[in-house]
């Protein structure tokens, strides 16, 4: 696995540059998120930039090339009271009816330009959004034809903290990149949280050491379906 800064991002590759490192690497990660009110101290695309900005640093830890992030593929299937409050009343908004079939496809030509292995990584994790991950990665991972195996990867269950809005979101983006947060305008009314969970505690300290933790979860992941796939060879 290589290490060292170089480009990651699979958009801002210019020419062949793309298909060299696709040879290359042979792995890749899909950040995906909706897009979501975070409190007044958070953006609405966070989880989504959150997933992209920590998928560039597992690359440029342990290799592999980062697609771009994908802010119209988070589910949450609202009951109509919550529609209101959150969709109509806040401004999120989901893809309830197309994520999973739009990710399907878009994975089909991932797998199709060379990719082996590919991170499945949301930033968006209720329940019903991490079963769609699953449910992808079951597809094309039992499927004897399929070319690219899915990882699918979310910090709830490999970290076994979540919050929406929280201390634990917040932190991640004080350390992934302060530009995104407005912590002066932190209102803690408009985040569900107790004194344990308050993103007053957030801290970007708190931040570096989950992306670590996320760092080598991956590294293990990858290392798991390497031996199957050969596909780390430099
Ligand atoms: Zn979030």
């Amino acid at each position: 696995m290589n290490k060292g800064s170089r480009q990651v991002q699979y958009e801002l590759m210019i020419g062949k540059e793309a298909s060299t490192n696709i040879k290359k690497y042979r792995f890749g990660f899909l950040p995906i998120g909706c897009l979501e009110y975070h409190g007044e101290h958070l953006n609405m695309g966070h989880d989504s930039i959150k997933a992209h900005l920590i998928c560039c640093q597992v690359a440029n830890a342990i290799g592999g090339i980062v697609f771009p992030p994908h802010f119209y593929s988070g589910i949450h299937f609202l009951e109509d009271d919550d529609y209101n409050k959150y969709v109509v009343g806040l401004g999120n908004l989901y893809t309830d009816r197309s994520a999973e079939s739009h990710l399907v496809e878009i994975i089909e030509q991932i797998a199709q330009i060379g990719i082996k292995a590919l991170i499945l990584y949301t930033g968006h994790y209720p329940p019903i959004q991490r079963k769609m991950t699953y449910d992808i990665a079951d597809k094309f991972n039992s499927d004897p034809n399929s070319l690219v195996r899915i990882i699918p990867f979310n910090e709830a269950d490999q970290l076994g903290h979540f919050g929406h809005a929280t201390v634990f979101e917040t932190s991640f983006m004080l350390y992934l990149d302060r530009a995104h947060t407005r912590m002066t305008h932190l209102d803690e009314s408009t985040v569900n949280c107790d004194e344990s969970t308050t993103p007053r505690n957030a801290t970007g300290e708190k931040g570096a050491a989950y992306v670590a933790q996320i760092i080598t979860r991956i590294r293990e992941m990858l290392i798991r379906v390497e031996a199957d796939l050969e596909l780390i060879s430099h």
